[in-house]
This record gives structure tokens, C-alpha cells and sequence, in this order.
């Protein structure tokens, strides 16, 4: 066995929420590349559809897309369901899906700051549930949420405290679920990332002048990741690569937090 065998998910299942696009979309791709098995499992059906079929066609891996809000219980228990019939089990979950509002905190709504929350954290919470009980009766296996950089700062010149509140959410989640599920062999760990060009990035662009300069200044890199720059990662916290790895978060911010 070499080293590279440790990063091979060749018979695995991953479950990628939000994977038909931005940075979900290049953490299934990049699984499947590994040897996976993925499930896209986000709420646009057509655009789920669409990126299964795409990245079985690239990669060879077989493929699933699952119509499914993290935010219903119901939807997330049928995913889970679609999932075991399909390919047997679930070995990886990835809780990639999310949302942002730019509002400043003296205008929030309660709307705008329960919606944040229900997606990034609650849902994060639904989604383990629902898998880790999969798990759980298995050999265990492994739960990767996608934080952020934001759960450690505070981010500026956009406005946006519901988001950094869910994602400091996510790190006391993630370190008490890895202290509480290790006994079933089910790993825990956070990927945080920098700014990363996608739709998320773009929203928080245009309610601020000068956003991307701003960001782009802080960043060792100087310039903002592309979602492919976190596949190598994902696919390390999801593999054997990081066997020995949980409770962990891994920050990958092209050294804006460093400064
Ligand atoms: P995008 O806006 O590009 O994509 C968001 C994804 O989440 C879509 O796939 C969307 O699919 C899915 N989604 C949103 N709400 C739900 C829901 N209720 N149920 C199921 N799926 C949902 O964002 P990014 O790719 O940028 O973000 C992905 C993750 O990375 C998020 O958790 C984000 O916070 C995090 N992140 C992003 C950074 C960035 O700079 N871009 C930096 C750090 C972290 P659909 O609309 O079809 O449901």
C-alpha cells in the first residue's frame, strides 16, 4: 500500500449537500474522482439532475441526485433512504450546503436570521442525524462540514452576523458530535474556507464597494480560491488520508486569517 492508497474512496458513498454547484459541486466532483459513489442533494432538482449526470459522464463514478432541503426532516430522511437503496450505505456525508444575507444587525429581520441559521447549522444537524444513524449501524464513516474562515473573524466591509454566528455554531457542533460519535468509528471535521469564488462570494461583492479589493488585500494568495482548490483537501478529510484526524478543523484561506 503507498501513500496515495490512503486517499482512494473507491466503493465509498458520499452524500454532498448543495453539490450541483459553487464549492459543493467541485467537493462531489473531486470525491468521485477519488472512486466515490456521490448523491447531489440540494433543493433545485433540475441543476441536481444535471450535475450527477455531469459528473458521472467525467468521472466514471456512479451518480445520484437527490431533490432535498436540509431544513426538512422529510426530505433529508428520504435522501438517506434514496442513498442505502441505491449504493448499499453511506460512508461520507458532506455538509456543504449554505446561505448568506448582507444585512446589517440593527435591520435584520428575525426571517433573514432564522434562515441562515436553519440552513447552515440546523440542517448541518438534520443531515448528521439522518446519515450518522446510517453509520452508526455500519462500520462507522465520516462527516465533513464546510465552515468558514468567518467562524473564527469578523468579516468586513459586508455586513453579515447571522452567517458568522452559524458558522462559530459549526465548530462547537463538529467538537462535540467527533467527542460523541467516536465510539461508532464516525469522524468529525470541519474544512474552512476563505473567500472562494462562487455565487455566495459574488452576493457579498455587490452590497459592498470595493469588497473583492478589500478581501484580496487581506489575503497572503491576493486573490480569492476557486472552489477545485478544496477538492484535494475534501477528499483528504473524507479518506483514510486522515484516519487518525477528528474534532479538527483545517482553515484553507490563502492566509488571510494569518495577517
Ligand atoms: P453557492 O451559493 O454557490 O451554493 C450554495 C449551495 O447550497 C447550492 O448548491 C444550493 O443549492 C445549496 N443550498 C442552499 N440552501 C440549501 C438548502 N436549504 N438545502 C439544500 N441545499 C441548499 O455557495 P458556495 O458554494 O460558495 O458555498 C458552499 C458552502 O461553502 C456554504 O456552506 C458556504 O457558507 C461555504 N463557504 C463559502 C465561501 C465562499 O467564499 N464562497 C467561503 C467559506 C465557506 P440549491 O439552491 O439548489 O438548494
Amino acid at each position: 500500500m503507498t501513500v496515495l492508497d490512503a486517499f482512494d474512496l473507491d466503493g465509498q458513498t458520499a452524500i454532498v449537500t448543495g453539490g450541483n454547484r459553487g464549492i459543493g459541486r467541485a467537493i462531489a466532483n473531486a470525491l468521485a474522482e477519488a472512486g466515490a459513489n456521490v448523491v447531489v442533494a440540494n433543493r433545485d432538482g433540475e441543476s441536481g439532475e444535471a450535475a450527477a449526470e455531469e459528473i458521472a459522464d467525467a468521472t466514471g463514478a456512479d451518480t445520484l441526485a437527490a431533490e432535498c432541503d436540509v431544513t426538512d426532516e422529510d426530505a433529508v430522511a428520504a435522501t438517506v433512504e434514496a442513498t442505502v437503496e441505491r449504493f448499499g450505505g453511506i460512508d461520507v456525508l458532506v455538509n456543504n450546503a449554505g446561505i448568506v444575507v448582507h444585512e446589517a444587525i440593527e435591520t435584520m429581520s428575525l426571517d433573514e436570521w432564522s434562515t441562515v441559521i436553519e440552513t447552515n447549522l440546523t440542517g448541518t444537524f438534520i443531515c448528521s442525524r439522518a446519515a450518522g444513524r446510517e453509520m452508526m449501524d455500519d462500520d462507522g464513516g465520516v462527516i465533513l462540514n464546510v465552515s468558514s474562515m468567518s467562524a473564527f473573524i469578523a468579516n468586513y466591509p459586508q455586513r453579515q452576523v447571522a452567517y458568522n454566528a452559524s458558522k462559530a455554531g459549526l465548530e462547537g457542533f463538529k467538537n462535540q458530535l467527533a467527542s460523541e460519535w467516536a465510539e461508532y468509528g464516525i469522524r468529525v471535521n470541519n474544512l474552512a474556507p476563505g473567500y472562494v469564488a462562487t455565487d455566495n462570494a459574488d452576493q457579498g461583492a455587490q452590497v459592498a464597494e470595493n469588497a473583492v479589493e478589500t478581501w484580496e488585500g487581506e489575503m497572503l494568495m491576493d486573490e480569492m480560491a476557486t472552489p477545485e482548490m478544496l477538492g484535494p483537501t475534501a477528499v483528504y478529510l473524507t479518506s483514510d488520508a486522515s484516519a487518525y484526524m477528528t474534532g479538527e478543523t483545517v482553515v484553507l484561506d490563502g492566509g488571510y486569517t494569518v495577517r
